[in-house]
């Protein structure tokens, strides 16, 4: 059967890129009836120094996206990671089973480890470990995630298939990446080349689903862009990155592929282009950014939420950890 799991980190506020490449595409699945497994990845975002205050904010900030975004906790499981022990005590395990090469290889580590890779936590090396027992923990066939992702998703396989081989089991699933869609990488919109982050520094890099209109046409206006007008084919984007990026976002919000948006375009210039995609924006996102601050009035009620979709999380989660266990030969006598 198919089992769907995914996360987002509470690492700030959540982007239009977690909108677009994540969670819209979590609320697909949830609707298409298939079981949804949503994590909000608390332990993740500490692999890099949070404030507390903050990190709390965030997490209960984070739920209200998730259901502001239409995931129901009804009938999808919605939770934060550290109120299921199962994905810390199996990350050790596959701490064990994975390589230092492998982990080395990461371009999530060296980004974020920038270059005094010597100061970065150690967590922060181990990430993929935690986001295979993440995936592993539930036997997870599926997560939809960016492209971003691809390549922790890669060694979740590799995780599990050196777990099955090392124990001669067959015990992990060997999970399938859902990457697709015209947004399953959206760009900062200051620089083509880097992807949209909830930890950029750069508040203008982004589009918060917390931003007002006001902010989200300022924003969109100021985006870097070349001079030139649209082209009639997706092929003159080729070498303009920028220009590429917005008629990405603009496809994905619109539901429509990126050669339809140039069709439609094709001749205008930014000066035409952009405030249409920010009024689109804002149709798209207003009536999340609404929804999400009434939830937040009454946090007891989220924290209700996550603490009810753990238990249901843990219900999976825990006699797989103890098979596991009995598997690598742990002594279990509770
Ligand atoms: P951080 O900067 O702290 O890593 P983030 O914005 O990258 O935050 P994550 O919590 O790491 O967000 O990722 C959550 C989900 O959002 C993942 O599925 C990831 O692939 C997706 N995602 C993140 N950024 C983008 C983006 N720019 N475009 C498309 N998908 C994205
Ligand atoms: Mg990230």
């Amino acid at each position: 059967a198919t089992r769907i799991f995914s996360g987002i980190q509470p690492s700030g506020g959540l982007t239009l890129g977690n909108y677009l490449g994540a969670l819209k595409r979590f609320v697909q699945a949830q609707d298409a009836g298939t079981e949804t497994i949503y994590c909000i990845v608390d332990l993740h975002a500490i692999t890099v120094w949070q404030d507390p205050a903050k990190l709390r904010h965030a997490t209960r900030e984070l739920a209200a996206g998730f259901i502001a975004a239409g995931i129901d906790p009804a009938r999808s499981i919605l939770f934060n990671q550290s109120q299921v022990p199962a994905h810390a005590e199996l990350a050790w395990i596959f701490n064990c089973v994975a390589r230092m090469g492998w982990l080395k290889r990461m371009t999530q580590f060296k980004d974020k480890a920038g270059k005094n890779a010597e100061n970065a936590s150690v967590g922060l090396f181990a990430y993929p470990a935690l986001m295979a027992a993440d995936i592993l923990a539930y036997h997870a066939t599926h997560v939809p995630v960016g492209e971003d992702q691809k390549q922790h998703l890669e060694l979740t396989r590799d995780i599990a298939a050196k777990f099955n081989h090392d124990f001669g089991v067959e015990f992990f699933p060997i999970v399938e990446p859902v990457i697709e869609g015209a947004a399953t990488r959206v760009m900062s919109l200051r620089d083509g080349t880097k992807k949209m982050s909830k930890s950029d520094p750069s508040d203008m890099s982004r589009i918060n689903l917390t931003d007002d209109a006001d902010t989200i046409a300022q924003k969109l206006r100021k985006a870097r862009t070349d001079p030139d007008p649209l082209p009639d084919s997706l092929d003159g984007l080729a070498e303009r990155p920028e220009a590429r990026n917005l008629v990405n976002i603009y496809a994905a919000l619109a539901d429509m592929t990126p050669e339809a948006v140039v069709t439609q375009y094709a001749g205008q210039g930014f000066g035409t282009f952009k405030p249409a995609l920010a009024d689109l924006a804002v149709e798209k996102l207003a009536p999340i950014n609404a929804e999400m601050s009434r939830l937040m009035q009454d946090v007891t009620e989220i924290d209700r939420i996550l603490g009810a979709g753990a238990a249901r999380a843990n219900a999976i989660a825990q006699p797989i950890l103890e098979q596991c266990y009995d598997i690598v030969g742990l002594v279990r006598s509770r």
